[in-house]
């Protein structure tokens, strides 16, 4: 599926500030389709999945991101970000239960190392704070980055008209005199839901216009689009990690109707088909 979804990376010249400016429309729609939700909560799902995209090209540019929104009883918004441009979107996984779209929450960001550990990171979102908000807190205190951070979802056919968001982040060479002159430039900017329907349309005119003023250069852009990473083999490898008596009542068994969550595919698993991949892993061992 085509999508005219980017995000850019840019950086000034003086090396004080990087920008990192997404729209994120289209990907948001075919996730919010994908998991038939509108309304408050889709607005919410379409800003988290905006918020994984820039936590990932901030922070882990070649990793996949995952961002969890989970409200006070434990249900949960779910966003993957994938290095490739990849991105999904889950209402409460494994459950059906509602999903409170006001009220306290949690945000945590979760990613791999490079040495295989976790990266976990949780920052308390207080009910009336936007995902902006929330996630200046999260860089801060789990990144250790300052920064300058602006999202949003406007509502409309498919669920959402316009989304998106970005960050500025202050580097090191950040100057007292530019920080200000910069605070001020921000300040002064239309809020983020204007600028999506004015002087941002793009992640390239967004780009443009939160750097208006100050020398910059372009450092890299990429394509964003919503898509899943399921497939016949992975639905396959993950009943063959079911106990043996209940993979051997599969094989003797109906074809199996699998949908994903997160993307609403149907997998239809037959026995032999299950038993045919089954020998294929065995003889490969
Ligand atoms: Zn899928």
């Amino acid at each position: 599926m085509s999508s005219s979804d980017q995000v850019v990376r840019l950086m000034t010249m003086d090396g004080a500030f990087r920008l990192i400016a997404a729209v994120t429309t289209e990907t948001a729609r075919g996730a919010l389709a994908s998991q038939a939700t509108g309304d408050e909560l889709g607005l919410r799902l379409a800003e988290l999945l905006t918020a994984a995209v820039l936590v990932r090209e901030t922070t882990q540019p070649t990793r996949r991101v995952q961002m969890v929104w989970r409200d006070r009883r434990g249900r949960s918004l779910v966003a993957d970000s994938l290095p490739d441009g990849l991105n999904r979107g889950l209402v409460n996984p494994g459950d059906s239960a509602p999903v409170a779209a006001d009220g306290e929450h949690l945000l945590q960001v979760n990613y791999t190392l490079t040495n295989g550990a976790l990266h976990q990171g949780l920052v308390a979102v207080a009910d009336g704070d936007d995902m902006a908000t929330a996630l200046m807190r999260y860089m801060k205190q789990s990144e250790q980055i300052v920064s300058m951070i602006a999202v949003a979802a406007l509502p409309g056919p498919g669920g959402v008209r316009a989304v998106g968001g970005y960050v500025v982040q202050l580097l090191p060479e950040a100057t007292r005199e530019v920080i200000t002159a910069m605070t001020d430039h921000l300040g002064n900017l239309e809020p983020m839901a204007i600028l999506l329907e004015g002087r941002g349309r793009t992640a390239a005119e967004l780009a443009r216009t939160v750097f208006a003023g100050f020398e910059h250069a372009e450092l890299a852009t990429s394509s964003l689009r919503f898509g899943c990473t399921c497939s016949e083999v992975r639905v396959m490898t993950s009943i063959l990690t079911l106990a043996p008596d209940e993979v051997e009542s599969m094989l003797g068994g109906d074809p199996l109707e699998v949908r994903c969550d997160a993307c609403g595919t149907q997998y239809r698993i037959t026995p032999e088909a299950l038993r045919a991949f089954r020998d294929q892993r065995v003889a490969r061992a």
